[in-house]
């Protein structure tokens, strides 16, 4: 059934129109937004629909395509947590839309998500902002128009994750989805908030990106999160620092000594650990924007070698790579890929590969190969390019 004919037959009445808003993966720079640091991602050409009508009250009720439910509930009565399940992540929206003072009153909304689901693709973020641009769209308020306002509504969705749907993130995702350019990576500065426009042409180079879905879901993921966040957070305030981001890369090592002094006897992980989550985050940093550089310079084989260095980094020193994530990316590099890292938080989900379209397929049944040989579950592969954002 189409969206529009769905919309019709569970809430009795007709769309009054359809909104989008695209995935997104991240080229390099992962656990650096909590720390003030930098991202590059790019939005996905795979988006999630809206199709929505005001009501008359304030009332919201969401259907969503892929969970095959409809849920609803007071504007009122939306809290954290509340409603529970995937239904928070639209209505955090509408109660964080109010919250930022804007006059909003119900909707019907339909939702039919072409990003795939917890594979790091930011599928969250997607629901969310396409459920805001439908929000701006009914009730005028305009906040697609203006770059402003695309900032003000990805405030609006981190707000409505982290304090409605409960996950505690930072802001990539959100900005990836509402301010991305086609052909262009973003980046994103999470100190100050600020975004830059980076030339991403890569098919005029011959060259292809492949996301690689592992369908790897580890259940420690939540909990490491956290545990990662809190490391980062201790290292910070142990150096006086209001972040890791004010961490002068040139006196790393300095800095590091340092460190293992002020932490010492305290805290749950014993400095040693500490000190090599600070230096994946501090070089991280560092690498993203280096990556910016070779993309604007179009040295490809630089931005290759950098994703190569990102993913031993989380891989070595923040440990939060995993065996499926590890495979894909050693086989990708092994078959001729320019680069290949892990994408998002880790314990699962994607990994990407930058590749000469030569080897595009080589590298792909390589890949899946290896996965069948390992007795893993089959990965989903796709090529991805450089999508505009919400509309
Ligand atoms: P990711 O953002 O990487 O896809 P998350 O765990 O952050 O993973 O978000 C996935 C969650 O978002 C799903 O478990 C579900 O609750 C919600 N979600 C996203 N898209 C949809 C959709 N189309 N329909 C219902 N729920 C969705
Ligand atoms: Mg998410």
């Amino acid at each position: 059934m189409d969206r529009e004919a769905a919309f019709e037959e569970h809430f009795g009445t007709r769309p009054e129109g359809a909104w989008a808003a695209p995935g997104r993966v991240n080229l390099i720079g992962e656990h650096t937004d909590y720390n003030g640091g930098l991202a590059l991602p790019i939005a996905l050409p795979q988006r999630t629909y809206a199709m929505a009508a005001r009501r008359a009250d304030d009332r919201l009720r969401v259907m969503s395509m892929q969970t095959r439910e409809v849920v609803e509930i007071d504007a009122a009565e939306i809290a954290p947590g509340r409603p529970a399940g995937w239904a928070s992540y639209v209505a955090g929206v509408l109660w964080a839309v109010r919250a930022a003072g804007h006059r909003v009153g119900g909707l019907d909304l339909l939702i039919d998500g072409r990003v795939p689901l917890g594979a790091g693709l930011s599928s969250s973020a997607a629901i969310e902002c396409a459920t805001g641009a439908a929000l701006s769209g009914l009730y005028g308020l305009g906040l697609l128009d203006t770059e402003a306002g695309r900032r003000q509504l990805a405030t609006i969705c981190r707000r409505a994750e982290n304090e409605i749907a409960l996950a505690p993130t930072g802001g990539m995702d959100q900005s990836a989805s509402l301010l991305a350019q086609s052909e262009h990576a973003l980046l994103l500065d999470c100190r100050d908030g600020s975004t830059r426009q980076v030339p991403f042409e890569i098919e005029r180079d011959g060259l292809v990106l492949l996301v690689i879905d592992t369908r790897a879901h580890h259940a420690l993921v939540d909990g490491q999160y956290g545990a990662r966040r809190a490391s980062c957070e201790r290292a910070a305030a142990a150096l006086g620092l209001p972040s890791l981001r004010e961490v002068d890369p040139a006196r790393l090592d300095a800095v590091l000594a340092d460190l293992v002094g002020l932490l010492a006897g305290d805290g749950p992980e014993p400095p040693e650990v500490v000190v090599r989550r600070v230096r994946h985050v501090v070089t991280e940093i560092e690498r993203v924007q280096e990556c910016a550089a070779a993309m604007t310079a179009r040295d490809w084989e630089g931005v290759g070698r950098l994703f190569a260095a990102s993913h031993a980094s989380l891989r070595d020193d923040f440990e939060v790579s995993c065996l499926e994530l590890d495979l894909a990316c050693s086989v990708a590099q092994d078959q001729g890929a320019l680069g290949a890292r892990m994408t998002g938080g880790g314990f699962g989900g994607s990994a990407i590969a930058l590749v000469p379209e030569a080897v595009a397929g080589p590298v792909q049944a390589a890949v899946t190969e290896a996965f069948a040989a390992a007795g893993l579950t089959a990965p989903s592969i796709f090529a991805a390019h450089a999508a505009p954002g919400a509309g």
